[in-house]
């Protein structure tokens, strides 16, 4: 289950500015496709559709054949686990964070999913500024260790559709290698649009779109947009 359409997709903020100008692809379900462009392509307007943060002017988005507009905004979050760019971390502990994704977890699905994610040491740490009942010391957590959170956030919500949008453009190469290793384990057998600026921070994919002015330019498998250059 989880596969994504869009079809002849329309989108303008401003009438007179058309951003999407009939976009249509698929996210069979459990594949990644990972959508990439120059800044303005429209990159992040298409997560924003997907979530629902506008609705289409024009065509429509499906997932496994319903219309998007017909799910309740409380099921399509069920659906879509997103990791943003940069994840905003309440002011509690990393345990508490993690469970956001789901309070129902037990203790073990949480330290399970932080393990995942390798964050499982911070486990019981808070970020800086933040006093723990047990006395813990605020920690300065990194963006690759938000990121990390985030990530073990979303393993614990299971949901069967991820949306990575752009999330780890704003780590040094080094942290982005690491989270990328991190978001590869998370995304395997789950449907994944991954939206990012550059082809080269993408580590794999069944399919790449290349969008450029609201339009896809260019399509194919990975290895062979690479080798294209
Ligand atoms: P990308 O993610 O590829 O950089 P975006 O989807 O963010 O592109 O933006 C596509 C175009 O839509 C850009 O020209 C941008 O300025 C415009 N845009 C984005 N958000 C808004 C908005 N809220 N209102 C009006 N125009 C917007
Ligand atoms: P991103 O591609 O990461 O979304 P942008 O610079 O395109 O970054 O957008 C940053 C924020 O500003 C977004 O929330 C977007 O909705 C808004 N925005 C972008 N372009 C415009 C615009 N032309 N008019 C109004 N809001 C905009």
């Amino acid at each position: 289950a989880g596969t994504i359409r869009f079809e002849d997709v329309r989108f303008s903020y401003d009438p007179d500015r058309p951003i999407l100008q009939g976009l249509s692809f698929e996210v069979p379900a459990g594949r990644t496709v990972a959508i990439v462009g120059p800044s303005g392509a429209g990159k992040s307007t298409i997560s924003r559709l997907l979530y629902r943060f506008y609705d289409v002017t024009g065509g429509r988005i499906t997932i496994d054949g319903q219309d998007v507009r017909a799910v309740t905004q409380a099921s399509l979050r069920e659906k879509i686990g997103m990791v943003p760019q940069d994840t905003v971390l309440f002011n509690d502990t990393i345990r508490y964070n993690i469970r956001y994704g789901r309070w129902e977890a037990t203790d073990a699905e949480v330290e399970e999913a932080a393990k995942l994610a390798q964050i499982d040491g911070f486990i019981r740490m808070a970020p800086k500024g933040y006093e723990t009942e047990v006395g813990e010391r605020g920690l300065k957590l990194s963006g690759g260790e938000k990121q990390r959170v985030a990530i073990a956030r979303t393993i614990l919500k299971g949901p069967p559709i991820l949306l990575l949008d752009e999330a780890t453009s704003a780590l040094d190469s080094h942290t982005e290698k690491e989270i990328q290793d991190a978001l590869q384990l998370v995304s395997k057998n789950r449907t994944t649009l991954v939206i990012a600026h550059r082809l080269s921070t993408i580590v794999a994919a069944d399919e790449i779109i290349v969008l450029d002015k609201g339009r896809i330019v260019e399509r194919g498998t990975h290895a062979a947009l690479l080798a294209a250059g």
